[in-house]
């Protein structure tokens, strides 16, 4: 085994104090944050699955950035937007009690909805390739 390279371990820290930060906002603000900022979502699906204007989406990423910004650490790092060229977040969606929100399939967000059974895909296709990756035995690439 090598021994982690300095780059890695700049990636764990980053991640850490990242992941401890997002844990502070409450969990819909969290999975837009992570959304957004991690995983780059289009602002056309954010605004359609949160059922937001952009104006409303723009407000409550900034705030919780500001929430972010103010963790111990942060103001230490390069940027919180960077951070998403370090991290391969999927690692982290459990920790953050995400995983209702993004697609097992493929990692799309899907808002969960107040009432009914959780979905696991965002779509038919994805809920169709997955049972398909199931009969066949092979490990599906689930993003997490
Ligand atoms: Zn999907």
């Amino acid at each position: 085994m090598r021994d982690e390279t300095s780059h890695d371990a700049i990636k764990r820290v980053a991640a850490e104090i990242l992941i401890s930060a997002m844990e502070r906002l409450e969990i819909s603000q969290r999975a837009i944050v992570f959304a957004a900022v991690a995983l780059e979502t289009p602002m056309s699906a954010l605004t359609r699955q949160f059922k937001m204007t952009e104006d409303q989406v723009r407000e409550e990423i900034e705030e919780g950035l500001q929430v972010l910004r103010t963790a111990e650490g942060v103001e230490d790092l390069a940027g919180i937007r960077r951070l998403g060229d370090l991290i391969n977040f999927f690692d982290h969606i459990h920790r953050l009690n995400l995983e209702r929100w993004f697609c097992h399939r493929c990692g799309n967000l899907q808002v969960p909805k107040p009432t009914g059974r959780p979905r696991i895909t965002c779509s038919n296709e994805c809920r169709y390739r997955m049972n398909r990756d199931r009969r066949l035995g092979e490990t599906p690439p689930e993003p997490f």
